[in-house]
């Protein structure tokens, strides 16, 4: 039942009731944290703006959640004592009480109920506070799938103490999106055969090797143990084989009364040039559905945004950024988003600096034939967090992905991104249209046969895309083609070795047609191209951009480079002072070919007949090439044993 009073009511009502307080503060209180046998109520408490929140701080609230209100403002659900409703009264703080006691109630943040469904939903549960497609409404477990089979999400809400948080860096990410070749690159390294495979491993459809053995996921519950803790470390093992850092972060939480020890999985790629500058790529890994502790596939909630994290860390984590990506899969969201809580109140703690969050959960149902909706959830007029969704619309158009981005300023709260809203950090959700969300939400038809593989792999391509331009990628991109200068042939298994200030060389080889490419930290280089059979090329003051690619086609000249290239020595394991004779010569190439001697000890010679002398025991390995104008020199390398006895004596080819 809804009490609507105003003020100076209240302030009447407040006189009369002070004296039953006083009364009252005897009885215990119900882990509200109330004075004990103080009278919590369900407050829905009214505010012009964020900005207001700053008032509540004072009167030490706990909260459950805060929403967009549907006329604009924003709506605090909160516990409020009769001391603090006073308190509320006295700073003139719109609010009202939509449940008098609210012991032994747990509520449920409702999302997607359909105007027309709500009579039925009031059929099954009186609903408490209805904001757009918000509904709040006590829920029990009985109730929960009946609405849910309304198409309603179900957030359980856990009221926790009210902080102000740190005020927001607006950190408006770069208004204007520039296409970049690299991440076109990247984003068509996102495939959808990979996809469907992690989903199948992480929803059960296979069984996946996890700590060494074969395992089959039936369901990720956070409830449950081996299952959640075999889940998480499958995220562990994957972030660990791509070289990424990567941590368990624990947490504990209550829920119905029983304790949970559960962890997250946080892996790390530092960034370069602004390691402080962090920027967040999140899903949950965890499931539910009507046997949760059994099966419990998740396939679309939320198989599909773990597996999107696991593949865009698979290719972001071969680039250079600048700046410090985190990818993160949390688990205990169904349960009431306690993972991400834990660790948005963490990163605050420590003062991180993030400037961005990217949510992911459920990308992967669309109806077929229906267009490719997804919809993306910001806070009310917030700079930072719509800078996010413009660059997620911006990299669906500038990368033709044929995705139908919405923006929704509706501060949904349903996901892991809204605790990081309440930590003041920049966040925003990206999910699949919910007015045509899988109708096998929370059941065990949530599989992976259900879900539309190429909407997916779009939704999963543009948030790779968005997060790339996030990061301060430091890349560009040398690409190109090679062909024979005298037939125009693509010529394949080039060697093209691109050196940064002549140092550290990176190489990759021509393709079949020809084709190179190669991600490259922005800078000048120097590239290399040499094949068998062709005169060699360099070329240096190569720009890189970051974000850009740097085009170089090359045609390379036959020409008959060295082969069959062989050393002799006249002593394999010579004395201190002892001469030895060296001999090279090659089977065929262009003359004249030159030769020249590396013997390891500081000491080099020029011809194909030379002779050196040890001055000191030890082992020394011989460095012998051969070239010619082709430039494509053949090296042999020999150990040599000055006054040593004992190893076996090979020649090393390189
Ligand atoms: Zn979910």
């Amino acid at each position: 039942m809804r009490h609507i009073l105003t003020n100076s009511h209240k302030l009447a009502l407040w006189l009369s009731l002070l004296v039953i307080l006083a009364g009252q503060l005897g009885a215990a209180g119900w882990s509200t944290g109330a004075p004990a046998g103080a009278v919590v109520a369900l407050a829905r408490i009214d505010l012009k703006s964020e900005a207001e929140l700053a008032a509540l701080a004072p009167i030490g609230l706990k909260v459950y959640t805060q929403l967009a209100g549907e006329e604009g403002g924003l709506v605090v659900l909160a516990q409020a004592d009769l001391q603090q409703q006073l308190e509320l009264a006295q700073r003139g703080i719109d609010y009202q009480i939509l449940e008098s006691d609210v012991q032994g109630a747990e509520y449920y943040l409702l999302y997607g109920l359909p105007e027309a469904m709500r009579r039925v939903a009031q059929e099954i549960t009186p609903l408490l506070l209805v904001e757009g497609r918000q509904a709040v409404a006590h829920l029990t477990p009985s109730q929960i799938a009946s609405i849910e089979a309304l198409g309603v999400h179900t957030t359980l809400l856990v009221a926790q103490p009210f902080s102000v948080p740190a005020p927001e860096r607006s950190v408006a990410l770069s208004p204007q999106l520039t296409y970049s070749p690299l991440i076109q690159r990247m984003a068509n390294q996102i495939t959808s055969s990979t996809l469907f495979n992690y989903v199948g491993a992480l929803s059960g459809e296979q069984s996946t090797v996890i700590d060494g053995a074969p395992y089959t996921l039936l369901t990720r519950n956070s409830l449950t143990t081996t299952p959640i803790n075999k889940a998480t470390r499958l995220a562990y093992e994957h972030f660990m084989g791509l070289g990424l850092p990567v941590d368990f972060d624990y947490y504990n939480f209550s829920y119905y009364g029983n304790y949970y020890e559960k962890r997250n999985v946080v892996a790390e790629q530092s960034g370069l040039t602004q390691p402080g500058r962090i920027y967040l790529l999140t899903a949950h890994l965890d499931s539910t559905s009507q046997s949760p502790s059994s099966l419990a596939p998740g396939a679309d909630d939320n198989a599909s945004g773990s597996a999107a994290v696991l593949a865009i860390a698979d290719i972001l984590s071969q680039y250079h950024f600048g700046c410090t990506l985190r990818y993160i899969l949390f688990t205990g969201e169904e349960q009431g988003l306690f993972g991400s809580k834990a660790y948005a109140a963490e990163a605050r703690a420590l003062g991180d600096n993030i400037w961005a969050v990217l949510n992911l959960d459920m990308l992967g149902y669309n109806s077929a034939g229906t267009p490719a909706t997804l919809e993306l959830h910001t806070r009310p007029s917030n700079g930072s967090d719509l800078s996010i969704a413009y660059l997620f619309n911006d990299a669906v158009t500038a990368y033709s992905l044929g995705l139908l981005p919405i923006i929704l300023q509706d501060r949904l709260s349903f996901s892991d991104h809204s605790p990081f809203w309440d930590q003041n950090y920049p966040a925003i959700l990206a999910i699949e249209d919910w007015t045509d969300h899988t109708p096998y939400y929370h059941t065990t038809g949530d599989r992976l046969a259900t879900l539309n593989m190429p909407y997916y792999t779009n939704f999963v391509k543009a948030a790779l895309a968005t997060f790339a331009h996030m990061g301060c990628l430091l890349d560009g991109e040398i690409n190109g083609v090679i062909t024979v200068a005298t037939n125009n042939q693509p010529l394949q298994n080039v060697r093209v070795e691109a050196r940064l200030n002549g140092q550290n060389p990176q190489t990759t080889f021509t393709q079949a047609t020809g084709e190179y490419w190669m991600p490259l930290i922005n800078g000048s280089y120097t590239v290399r191209y040499s094949a068998e059979d062709y005169a060699s090329q360099t070329v240096s003051g190569i720009q890189i951009i970051k974000e850009q690619a740097t085009v170089l086609n090359r045609t390379l000249q036959p020409c008959q480079t060295v082969k069959g290239f062989t050393i002799s020595l006249s002593a394999l394991r010579p004395s201190v002072g002892q001469e030895i004779s060296f001999q090279a010569q090659v089977g065929s190439g262009a003359p004249p070919v030159t030769y020249s001697w590396d013997f390891g000890d500081q000491n080099t010679a020029e011809g194909a007949a030379v002779t050196h002398t040890y001055s000191s025991p030890g082992v020394y390995l011989v460095k012998a090439t051969a070239n010619n104008s082709c430039d494509y020199p053949a090296e042999l390398y020999q150990p040599i044993l000055v006054d040593m006895q004992t190893l076996y004596l090979p020649v090393i080819e390189k």
